[in-house]
């Protein structure tokens, strides 16, 4: 392994789309220097909520913000958990999430999907036709939004890396899926109030799943073992693959390939953003009809509920 760019010791890690070989301690710092750039670019200030599931990234995300605060106080990070009641693997992550905001004394919010909205996420994919993953979606979604704009905060920042997008960028474009490739949130999107949409930050947009890893290996930072049980099978997996073997013969295909399509979005006239209230809920919703996908999706839970009481003829 080469020498550190920075210092005499030895590279622990090679960055090929960076040109850059570093060691533990350089390595860092220049993460935490990528998560500042973003809140930088952006004037992040104010109230912050983090979307902490308890996985790698978020994990790290909420440590490198934690830091960034001990010598910055241009924004104050709450930490925010869903239980999303998937058995033991939702009872184990908030444990964890827990313990690790206790440990770096970050104030944490707890949501219990069952409590708050009568379901866990296996009941509503049991009534759902749609994926697994898909029916989480809605409702992370819908919750993360809701609870950050009902307790005033002015930000959302959530864990996505740049695996996660360019794959679920990269399935789309290979099945025609308009849809995703149009609403696929950047690295940024401002507040937009008179729709009660919350302003969001992804900070680990252009951080790949690798350095998320490292970053949190390095300070011994605790992240849920084991894979959601729900998500075996998901063709996304899949897709991820694809990526190992394009890496190779160009280290920054993945950072052009997302730029390429933010920029192409930018030129098309019908980017759909969110315009109206759904009429149920009153939060904003992308749908075509009066209700949004997680009112939907909570409807039919209800009906079939019912139904399987007997009580709709
Ligand atoms: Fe939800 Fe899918 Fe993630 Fe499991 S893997 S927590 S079902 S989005
Ligand atoms: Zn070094
Ligand atoms: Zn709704």
């Amino acid at each position: 392994m080469k020498k550190c760019r920075f210092c005499d010791s030895s590279a622990i890690v090679r960055l090929p789309y960076a040109n850059l070989s570093l060691c533990g301690e350089h390595f860092k710092g220049y993460y935490i220097g990528r998560i500042r750039r973003v809140l930088d670019k952006h004037k992040i200030h104010g109230e912050v909520l983090v979307a902490t599931s308890g996985g790698k990234d978020s994990m790290a995300l909420l440590h490198a913000l934690s830091e960034i605060s001990k010598v910055d106080d241009r924004a104050n990070f709450t930490a925010f958990h869903i239980n999303l009641g998937i058995f033991d693997y939702s009872r184990k992550s908030e444990e964890i999430v827990r313990e690790f905001s206790k440990k770096l004394g970050v104030v944490l919010i707890v949501y219990d999907l069952k409590k708050e909205i009568g379901y866990t996420i296996p009941e509503l994919i049991r009534v759902s036709k749609r994926p697994p993953c898909a029916v989480c979606g809605i409702v992370k979604r819908w919750v993360l939004n809701k609870v950050a704009y009902e307790c005033g905060f002015d930000y959302l920042a959530t864990g996505h890396n740049i695996d996660d997008i360019s794959t679920i960028l990269l399935k789309a474009l290979l099945s025609q899926d308009m849809y995703t490739i149009l609403r696929m949130q950047s690295e940024f999107s401002p507040p937009r109030n008179d729709i009660k949409l919350v302003g969001k930050i992804r900070p680990q947009f252009y951080l790949s799943e690798m350095e998320n890893r490292l970053y949190a290996e390095l300070n011994k930072i605790p992240v849920i073992g084991e894979d959601c049980p729900l998500s075996k099978g998901a063709t996304l997996h899949k897709y991820r693959s694809l990526w190992d073997h394009i890496l190779k013969t160009n280290p920054v295909s993945q950072i052009n390939f997302i730029r390429s399509i933010l920029k192409l979005r930018e030129q098309m006239a019908a980017f759909k953003q969110p315009t109206h209230l759904c009429k149920k809920c009153e939060f904003p919703t992308e749908s075509e009809t009066e209700l949004c996908a997680f009112c939907r999706l909570i409807d039919s839970a209800g009906k079939r509920n019912t139904e399987t009481l007997g009580l709709v003829s």
